[in-house]
């Protein structure tokens, strides 16, 4: 994901926010795809489930990053929290969502959750990157 932060000795708390605001709504997507991949189960799902949380990891360090950069300490710390419990959020609720699948649509689904889970990894590749190149 291409942030908008791309200096790191100025970054105004606009920016800062901004970022957080972003990556927030993308960890949101991204707690659903956490709950396709406990649901797809197996090897894959498990695979998937470590990228994820890795992934998410570094995204939350830039947003941190981003604030300390900009001076704000405390914001800093509420957006990490925030951005944690809604990707949390959105993992439980799409979880129970998955779980009320009837039997017989649970083929399809596993096609369409491995789908997605192949457009989000090649996603999340790219993400880590330019995570990477951001803030190193
Ligand atoms: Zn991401």
């Amino acid at each position: 994901m291409l942030l908008p932060v791309h200096d790191d000795t100025h970054v105004t708390p606009t920016e800062a926010t901004s970022t957080a605001v972003a990556l927030t709504l993308h960890q949101l997507m991204e707690g659903v795809v956490l709950a396709a991949a406990y649901v797809a189960g197996g090897v894959v799902g498990l695979i998937a489930a470590l990228f994820l949380t890795a992934h998410t990891v570094v995204e939350t360090a830039a947003v941190g990053t981003a604030y300390v950069v900009a001076g704000q300490y405390k914001r800093g710390g509420i957006a990490v929290v925030f951005m944690q419990t809604v990707y949390v959020i959105a993992a439980v609720i799409a979880f129970r969502s998955a779980l009320a699948v009837p039997p017989a649509a649970e083929h399809i689904t596993t096609a369409i959750v491995g789908s997605v889970l192949l457009i989000v990894g090649i996603h999340s590749c790219r993400c880590v990157i330019d995570d990477s190149i951001s803030y190193s």
